[in-house]
């Protein structure tokens, strides 16, 4: 599943369609939600600077002068659900006719961005603005972003004071912080020594502050990696993503630990896998 990293590596890859003008939006099969737009009134919107927010992309669409009376700018949320990608086909490499799994086509001047995506629970949806419904649901109780510099290790330590829950599914919630998903949050913890089955209130200050620059570093260097590519990820331009080779823990049950040579583990929690190191991950 795409997760904040593979988002991310996406946004980064689009940024081609910034000032383009919409000529129309072809749609597939349904997604996950309706668009909620007549897609004829995006047509002469122009794309201004594509921002994320979670895993959702936010495409904005703004009126020009001489734009039909009809045309409803806002932004397009974008999001790539369980197997989504997004490919960017310039005009000097024009898009191949949609196939079954491309539901979702945004015309362009300057080339065509396409969802593919063969589970289809991604979506696009219009919204008039980021404040506004449907957006202002999809965005309400998203975590901090964690390149937000307002997120501080003090901010994570006091999200996890009095909660008795383990941290890592915590973590999978996305309420401590968008963009720990389960590759992300296992390989986190790895290199804050933490144990994922330790309680969050269980987790002090110092231990707070580790996991905090640990996160960031994960994050941080799977977006560097351009993401990882276990099925089927690739960012607009149709590269795969290296993270997976830098993987600590996550998906290395019985090999050895990097830091201590301990065993690596595969346990589940909450209907997820979880890897760790009970060499050098402390409770
Ligand atoms: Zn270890």
């Amino acid at each position: 599943m795409p997760e904040l990293p593979e988002v991310e590596v996406t946004r980064r890859s689009v940024g081609a369609i910034e000032g383009a003008r919409v000529r129309g939006l072809r749609l597939g099969k349904p997604l996950r939600w309706p668009l909620g737009v007549e897609p004829a009134r995006l047509a002469g919107l122009q794309v201004g600077a594509v921002d994320r927010r979670g895993k959702y992309l936010l495409l904005p669409l703004m009126a020009l002068p001489g734009s039909a009376p009809e045309a409803a700018p806002g932004v397009l949320l974008w999001h790539l659900g369980m197997s989504g990608s997004l490919a960017w086909w310039p005009h000097d490499r024009p898009a191949p006719e949609p196939g079954p799994h491309d539901h979702a086509d945004l015309l362009t001047d300057a080339g065509v961005l396409r969802l593919t995506d063969p589970r289809r629970f991604g979506a696009v949806v219009w919204a008039p603005g980021t404040q506004a419904l449907p957006a202002s649901r999809m965005l309400a109780g998203l975590g901090p972003e964690p390149f937000d510099p307002a997120w501080t290790a003090a901010d994570l330590a006091a999200r996890l004071r009095g909660r008795r829950a383990p941290i890592k599914p915590v973590l999978l919630s996305g309420e401590l912080v968008v963009g720990a998903g389960n590759i992300y949050a296992s390989d986190a913890l790895w290199e804050a020594g933490i144990d994922p089955r330790t309680p969050c209130a269980r987790i002090g200050p110092v231990r707070a502050a580790r996991l905090h620059g640990a996160l960031r570093q994960v994050l941080g260097e799977a977006i560097e990696a351009g993401g990882s590519t276990l099925r089927d990820f690739r960012n607009a331009h149709g590269e795969v993503g290296q993270y997976q080779g830098q993987r600590r823990v996550y998906g290395r049950e019985g090999e050895a630990c990097a830091r201590c040579g301990g065993t690596i583990r595969r346990i589940m929690q909450g209907q997820r896998a979880t890897y760790f190191c009970p060499g050098c991950q402390r409770r």
